[in-house]
């Protein structure tokens, strides 16, 4: 069997009360507040129907070449939103738009969906300029795929199934060296699409397209174990390797597999920073481990981590090992729930690493950034990495409150955790029947104090290595109940290529240098709504940041929790950006650190809104 541990489809996943629900519910109400006619103006007016409605801004509007990428990613995540919460009012929203689609696609002549002309598409075969088609057709395919598989809206497999058709026509006369250079324009997840299609349908047509869509020039030396990453546009990477995980999942193909792994050790462990985040500047402009010039207002765009987590789920799946969901962890905390501002439910192009910046978040109406589009997907599917199975038992991945149903054992487990303000999770059983069951529990790389369980009160003998899994097998009943602590302590996070530029960590939380907001406007907090090409900006500079002097190699000396409000640079309360409580640190996670000129606080980098940071900063022994 190629597939070891499985995810829960979201529909049996339900998020408890706690950070991950309220951002999950924040994007579900920006979802309802986007408007139908608004994102369906440009499909109609493509299609030659009437359109009276306001045009979106940023990346949606009429004279951008990626509109219409949004539409894609809005029905995934309201697809994925009705999964994780059974919102039928958005399935239905979601439903009446894919009917719209249909309508569209009708007026075009039955296969053509897309709110840019099939002109498009000849640019790209005669080497003229044109930004990226087939990652805007991807993204409304997907998001039509993922109606189908979460609303089982079979329209949108109808729609679906007769843009194939259209793409297949299209390629079908190309050599396939033309397709390959076609492949040197960005194509989004064209054969991750098209593989899941063909798992849908079994289609063997299906499976052959997609195999089109693999490109040999970038695929080939990662089955060779080459990193010659260096210069590519990363996230345009990052979903061609998700289509050959699914190569390997369809097919077995052990090259296929090879790739991924490669791949995955390369960017994962080699060329992410602390927070899980990968790419400056949207590239991998150096070698590996070679990042401490690699810090700027431009660090990690947020469609990696993403995508770069879609792709730890597979490798995951193949080899259950701590080690994927430990780096699961922390880009999830750090690189996920933290780009969105809780207030507005406003995300992130960027997360920059570059000391004294700030977040910059998109608009709702004039932004629609690529990075906003796998925002509203990331925030919709919140739930689906917390617990994976095999047929024998659970594993407990990330330490989040939620629900999971497991049918097929009748069985249902409850995680309750304020995790990461406090260390103690609890997982309690409802069976039908007693269920004989391997429970595994994560125990981190950072979990270097060790843990302690107790079941049913119980202590248990609690031996784990770090970066394992705690195993328990035994007979479980209703009422059972299992309580694990995880002690969290201060480590550094040095740099590969420069130890002494260093980021600090609690567990796996990324503690930020909270440098308050001076200088900082609303304006320069939020996108450009005129320039709409390059809103993404920062507007404004960084402000100087001092270097830290380091009493002790064990940065635990000297970097003491706060046990008061926070305070920033002058010395005054920190107060984060938002009135809402998640915004603030619960004192807990608040940190000093000690024995520098002046006072400096550190928060964790995923709460922190409205103000400068610094994550890395230069370290000088005392
Ligand atoms: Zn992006």
């Amino acid at each position: 069997m190629l597939i070891k541990a499985r995810p829960f489809p979201l529909n049996q996943i339900r998020l408890l009360s706690g950070t991950c629900y309220t951002l999950q519910d924040r994007n579900r109400i920006y979802l309802h507040t986007l408007d139908s006619d608004r994102l369906l103006h440009t499909f109609r007016r493509t299609a030659g129907l009437p359109s009276a409605a306001e045009q979106l801004g940023g990346w949606e509007r009429p004279d951008i070449e990626l509109r219409g990428h949004f539409m894609g990613h809005y029905l995934s995540a309201c697809g994925q939103t009705y999964g994780s919460t059974g919102d039928e009012l958005l399935k239905n929203k979601a439903r009446a738009l894919v009917a719209e689609l249909g309508k569209c696609q009708k007026a075009n002549g039955g296969g053509w969906l897309s709110a840019f002309p099939p002109e498009f598409m000849e640019r790209l075969k005669e080497r003229l300029p044109v930004w990226a088609p087939f990652y805007t057709l991807h993204k409304i395919m997907a998001g039509l795929l993922d109606m189908y598989v979460h609303c089982a809206d079979e329209q949108a497999l109808d729609i679906l199934l007769a843009m194939a058709a259209w793409a297949e026509r299209w390629a079908d006369p190309l050599r396939d060296d033309e397709m390959q250079r076609i492949l040197e324009v960005e194509y989004g997840g064209m054969s991750e699409l098209l593989y899941n299609l063909h798992a849908v349908t079994g289609d063997p047509e299906h499976a052959l397209l997609a195999h089109r869509f693999d490109q040999v020039r970038v695929l080939d030396p990662l089955a060779e174990g080459r990193d010659e990453l260096k210069g590519e546009h990363a996230n345009t990477q990052l979903a061609k390797l998700l289509g050959a995980a699914r190569r390997y999942e369809l097919f077995g193909e052990e090259r296929s597999r090879r790739i991924v792994e490669f791949f995955w050790q390369q960017v994962a462990l080699h060329r992410s920073y602390c927070t899980g985040g990968t790419s400056n500047q949207q590239r991998w402009r150096t070698g590996p481990d070679v990042l401490a010039s690699e810090l700027s207002a431009t660090t990690q765009e947020c469609c990696c981590t993403h995508n770069l987590l879609k792709l730890t789920r597979h490798a995951y799946g193949w080899s259950p090992q701590a080690l994927y969901a430990d780096f699961y962890e922390r880009a999830f905390f750090n690189g996920i729930l933290g780009t969105m501002n809780p207030a507005d439910a406003m995300t992130t192009f960027y997360v920059p690493l570059e000391s004294g910046y700030w977040k910059l978040f998109s608009l709702p109406f004039d932004s629609f950034w690529c990075c906003t589009g796998t925002g509203v997907e990331s925030f919709a599917k919140l739930g689906d990495s917390i617990f994976f199975h095999d047929d024998h038992g659970l594993y407990v991945n990330l330490f989040v409150p939620a629900r999971v149903h497991w049918p097929e054992k009748g069985l249902y487990v409850r995680q309750e955790t304020r995790f990461p303000d406090d260390d103690r999770i609890d997982l309690e059983f409802q069976c039908d029947t007693p269920v004989a069951l391997s429970l595994r529990v994560r125990v981190p790389y950072w979990a270097t104090q060790g843990i302690e369980v107790r079941l049913n009160g119980e202590s248990r003998k609690a031996a784990a290595e770090p970066a394992s899994y705690w195993t328990i097998d035994r007979t479980w009943k209703t009422g059972d109940r299992l309580e694990v602590r995880l002690p969290m302590s201060v480590h550094a996070h040095p740099m590969p290529d420069d130890p002494t530029v260093q980021a600090f960590m609690y567990g796996p939380l990324v503690l930020a240098g909270a440098l308050g907001n001076e200088g900082l406007t609303y304006e320069m907090m939020y996108a450009d709504p005129v320039n709409a090409r390059r809103g993404e900006g920062m507007r404004g500079d960084p402000i100087a940041v001092p270097d830290l002097v380091a009493p002790s190699d064990d940065p635990g000396d000297w970097i003491r929790p706060a046990g008061g409000p926070s305070v920033d640079a002058s010395g005054a309360e920190v107060v984060a950006g938002s009135p809402l409580d998640l915004t603030k640190t619960a004192g807990g996670l608040d940190f000093r650190i000690t024995g520098q000129p002046r006072p400096l606080s550190l928060v964790p980098l995923y709460r922190l809104f409205g103000q400068r940071y610094a994550v890395y900063w230069r370290v000088k022994r005392a």
